[in-house]
């Protein structure tokens, strides 16, 4: 069997971060799933109607990604723009898009509004990280995906070996 896995398209080393950096992770087993053709990449705030450069966001109040979700909490960028729908928008593309290519696992860039899923900022802009997932992670989570963060690239690959889709 071999599983496909959503993965942030920074991480690949394509361009769309706000700044219009990419975030390249050179490992071994990347390389290997791309070669395998199981990567399936996604930018969700590209996909939910971003440009790039882009004014960087935080999901306010010290909130995270299951609050926006839940309408609690609101994503604003450094204008002071509220730009809840496009992240909203950028997450259900992305769950979408994981459905129809039957991805069970995703591995996202860490600290993002969308993509973050072991931590994220406060709404600040100060640069304080708290434990949180952003957008995008909170609803492929809620969906039953099993999302990783780069650092977390070899439990994925135990994860894979453990069902036979290595
Ligand atoms: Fe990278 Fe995700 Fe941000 Fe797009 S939304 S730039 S894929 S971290």
């Amino acid at each position: 069997m071999t599983a496909k896995i959503l993965v942030s398209a920074c991480l690949v080393g394509r361009p769309v971060r706000y700044d219009g950096a990419a975030k390249t992770l050179d490992h071994p087993n990347l390389a290997r799933w791309r070669d395998e053709g199981r990567l399936v990449v996604v930018c969700p705030e590209l996909a939910g109607g971003f440009s790039v450069p882009r004014p960087p966001a935080e999901i306010d109040r010290g909130l995270s990604g299951s609050d926006v979700l839940a309408g609690t909490a609101r994503v604003v960028d450094l204008t002071g723009a509220d730009v809840t729908a496009l992240y909203l928008a950028g997450a259900r593309s992305a769950l979408a898009l994981a459905r129809a290519e039957g991805c069970r696992f995703a591995l996202l860039i860490d600290g993002s509004p969308s993509c973050g899923s072991a931590f994220i900022y406060d709404g600040a802009f100060a640069g304080r990280k708290h434990a949180g997932a952003g957008v995008t992670a909170a609803l492929l989570r809620a969906e039953g995906l099993e999302v990783f963060t780069p650092l977390e690239i070899a439990v994925l690959a135990a994860r894979l070996e453990s069902i036979g889709a290595a």
